[in-house]
């Protein structure tokens, strides 16, 4: 294995086992629930907005180290970003993960940890569980 690839493990690693912004939001002016059956992974996210950027982001989970570290690296990526902004990176990870394209983004650069996962097809699911869930409750929205 390539030392990048340990690096980047350690990275996934490291948010399944601290996983950030973990919580529950009263009054949420967004939120979302994700399951992926095939893993047994499940997720939900609390949002709270201040005009259209997302002031707080709360989410719990469990399942996989991959599925679990994608919400943590979600959360970290979208704090403070506006509802667009969210969407085009919950837009660009899909693609880069589905599509196999470019997975570095400038927002979070943490994100190319998944790159190793993408040849993973069953495991593909698991990293972009969380931001289905974004944009399902992006979508419940408008
Ligand atoms: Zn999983």
């Amino acid at each position: 294995m390539l030392p990048l690839d340990e690096l980047y493990q350690e990275v996934i690693l490291d948010h399944y086992r601290n996983p950030r912004n973990q919580g529950v939001l009263e009054d949420p002016d967004l939120k979302g629930h994700g399951v992926n059956p095939l893993c047994g992974d499940d997720v939900e996210i609390w949002i709270k907005l201040d005009q259209n950027k997302i002031e707080t982001i709360k989410s719990t989970g469990k399942g996989c180290a991959i599925s679990q570290a994608s919400l943590s690296m979600m959360g970290e990526a979208l704090q403070g970003k506006t509802l667009k902004e969210g969407r085009k990176i919950a837009e660009t990870f899909k693609k880069a993960m589905l599509e196999g394209g470019d997975l570095h983004l400038e927002e979070y650069p943490d994100l190319e940890a998944f790159e190793g996962v993408k040849k993973f097809p069953v495991r593909i699911k698991c990293a972009i569980l969380s931001w289905n869930t974004f944009l399902d409750a992006l979508d419940q929205k408008s």
